[in-house]
């Protein structure tokens, strides 16, 4: 099977009139179909730059990223970026946010705003295609930029911290939430953040990188009982606390 995505080797800096920061070293892993994948590390390790990397925003200075086989860069496939903030913008409406993207591509027809509407009612905001996001709570907010995202169809979702701007209630909410919404519809996802037991309670794998430059430390893999597959069952199963030993372990020790 052809990985999804292979990072291989990979390296960067930031250059600056101060001098070079050695952001990441050396990072390889890969990601298959349909994976869920949780990167975590210390707050300046460089897992957004990782991100900004597999998006094609930035070049790596060393290795290769490859998406489906195919170097990054000599096609445009599909991926999906969900930051912290939801960049919704406040004049337009909740469908007019959703939208945007579609509309942008020149995609915006009868059918993909039928699937808007069909993905607004799927992910509770029925409803609120009027509204205006000041009038929505975080969590529908970050609902909404989600459904943006999605509605590109894209096969591979990087989600960068996507939950930390959110109180904790509705953060274990929405995590749940997207989770098994990336779940049911098979999406291949990289999920950034400095939250070990999000990582656990979403991820196949959970990938630990060490303070900068970000090296992998660990990979552990994840798995679960069949009756604990969303991240609220997870947190409630006796092998979370085991996984979540592993995890701090792997992050508290610096060498
Ligand atoms: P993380 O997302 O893990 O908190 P980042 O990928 O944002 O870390 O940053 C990794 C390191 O690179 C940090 O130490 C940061 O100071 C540095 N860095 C990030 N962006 C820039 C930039 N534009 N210019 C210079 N240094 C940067
Ligand atoms: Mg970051």
């Amino acid at each position: 099977m052809i990985p999804k995505l292979e990072v291989t080797g990979v390296s960067y800096s930031y250059h600056s009139l101060d001098g070079e920061t050695l952001a990441l070293s050396d990072i390889s892993f890969s990601v298959d179909p349909g994976e869920f994948v949780a990167i975590v590390g210390p707050s300046g390790c460089g897992k957004s730059t990782l991100l900004s990397l597999i998006s094609g925003l930035i070049r790596p200075e060393k290795g290769e990223i490859r998406i489906d086989g195919i170097p990054l860069g000599e096609s445009s496939p599909a991926i999906g970026y969900m930051l912290q903030k939801d960049h919704l913008f406040e004049w337009r409406t909740i469908l007019a946010n959703v939208s945007l993207g579609l509309e942008i591509r020149r995609q915006l027809d009868d059918s993909s705003r039928a699937r808007l509407e069909e993905m607004l009612a799927a992910y509770g905001l029925k409803g609120f295609e009027k509204s205006k996001p000041s009038e929505l709570s975080g969590g529908m907010r970050q609902r909404a930029a989600l459904i943006r995202t999605l509605a590109l169809k894209p096969d591979l979702l990087l989600l960068d911290e996507p939950f930390s701007a959110l109180d904790y209630q509705t953060r274990l909410a929405v995590c749940d939430d997207i989770s098994s919404i990336l779940r049911s519809t098979g999406k291949t996802a990289v999920l950034v953040t400095h939250d070990l037991s999000e990582a656990i309670s979403a991820a196949d794998r959970v990938i630990v990188l060490s303070a900068r430059p970000g090296q992998i430390k660990a990979v552990l893999s994840i798995t679960f009982p069949e009756d604990c597959v969303s991240p609220l069952a997870r947190r409630n199963c006796p092998e979370f606390s085991n996984y979540f030993n592993s995890v701090w372990k792997e992050l508290r020790t610096y060498d």
